[in-house]
């Protein structure tokens, strides 16, 4: 048997091995806090899982769903958006429901890139942008998020030859795995960037709903002339704790939702339609969930980067997402510390290496763990020995 050269090159999706070493430690009964993935902790709002029941009890719903989805969902989403972020779409060309965001992420390549081809990912970024990129055969030309430039990638440094090739720009804000967030302003840069060149653009966002201190990220549809030049993804993941129940969609420039959606046609059958019918009592139904929710992720936030701070782990407080992208300790990468961490002290935390070159220097820990174990891990975090330190300096540095 001889693998195809893209699965053999393929590399472990980050997570699985981050959580087979969790499952090692545990089967020698240690106790293992983990900050890692980003899945909510809080279960999903019972209303939802009400009409989900309800929708799995009707005959009609245990056939095929139709690919595109319920015109109920796809009303809704274009419904949710208008009231949401001001934002108008055609519910029947420029919705797609995905069966996660994670999908289509993936898939959107395969209507886009030729091989050869390039697409602009963000370095550090969520790892399926450039998976995607590479199955349908192109290349990822990354693009650093620095803290000097406060996590945008610097458009302007794109060399002629790459922006040749260049066919996709993802970009993701609120941010994973920074936790930064971006203006209207830096959406509209991107829109005349886009048209100058010619690129499609993808604007991954799930974590627009996720968000403290009163502060309300905008959406990339938000911007001048958008949804000509791009689409934006976004999920029920994060905003509803539905990361089990697979469902969210992309939105905006028709021909892109419509590549999307003849690929899709003929690869998957659609999102199981009592799930579709909870996406739309989440959409649709009462949003104080998403406050209940935040106040916990602030409460959470503000804990975790008070005590990172304390021991020296350079940390600057999220207005959104559900990570604290926090920097490692003088001496060390991030995969020696997260290590060190695990034996030491048994506490999970995800290397920045794991998120692209440019994430070398951090570790992000995740706001989806429950408040007692958040309380303990973060004990165990400020009771670490760092055998590294410098005498005579803070604490960890
Ligand atoms: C969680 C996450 C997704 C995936 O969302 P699903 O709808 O659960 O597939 C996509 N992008 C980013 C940046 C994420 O953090």
């Amino acid at each position: 048997m001889k693998l195809a050269r893209r699965i053999e090159n393929l590399p472990p999706y980050l997570f699985v091995e981050i959580s087979k070493k969790i499952a090692e430690k545990r089967a020698k009964g240690e106790d293992v806090i983990t900050f890692g993935i980003g899945d909510p902790d809080i279960p999903t709002p019972a209303h939802i899982i009400d009409r989900l029941c309800k929708a799995a009890q009707d005959p009609a719903n245990h056939r095929y769903p139709e690919s595109d989805g319920l015109p109920e969902l796809r009303r809704t989403i274009a419904e949710w958006y208008k009231k949401r972020f001001d934002v108008s779409l055609d519910a029947d060309k420029e919705v797609a429901p995905l069966i996660g965001a994670k999908e289509g992420i993936a898939h959107i390549a395969f209507c886009f890139i030729e091989p050869g081809d390039i697409a602009l990912v963000p370095d550090p970024a969520y790892p399926v942008y450039s998976i995607g990129t590479s199955l349908a055969g192109g290349e990822p030309y990354y693009l650093p998020l620095t803290a000097e430039n406060n996590f945008l990638p610097d458009l302007n440094s794109i060399p002629e030859e790459v922006l040749k090739k260049a066919k996709l720009l993802w970009i993701n804000y609120p941010n994973n795995p920074t936790g930064a967030v971006a203006d209207l302003a830096f959406f509209n840069r991107t829109v005349q960037f886009a048209r100058q060149h010619g690129l499609a653009v993808c604007h991954d966002a799930p974590y627009t709903e996720v968000a403290f201190d009163n502060y309300q990220p905008v959406s990339f549809l938000q911007a001048e002339g958008a949804k000509e030049v791009g689409i934006e993804f976004h999920s029920l993941s994060k905003s509803y704790n539905m990361t089990g129940w697979r469902i969210g969609m992309a939105v905006g420039n028709a021909t892109m939702i419509n590549a999307l959606k003849t690929l899709k046609s003929n690869i998957d059958s659609g999102i199981p339609q009592a799930i579709q019918y909870a996406a739309i009592e989440a959409l649709a139904g009462s949003q104080e969930c998403i406050r209940e929710h935040n106040a916990i992720y602030q409460r959470r936030r503000d804990l975790m980067v008070d005590i990172l701070n304390s021991i020296g782990l350079e940390a600057t407080s999220p207005k959104a997402s559900l990570y604290v992208w926090a920097k490692v300790p003088e001496g060390y990468n991030s995969t020696d510390f997260a290590t060190d961490l695990l034996e030491q002290v048994g506490v999970v935390v995800t290397p920045g290496i794991g998120y692209g070159k440019s994430g070398e220097g951090y570790v992000r820990l995740s706001l989806t763990i429950p408040d007692a174990g958040l309380v303990k891990g973060l004990s165990r975090l400020a009771g670490w020995h760092n055998p590294k330190k410098v005498p005579g300096k803070s604490r960890l540095a």
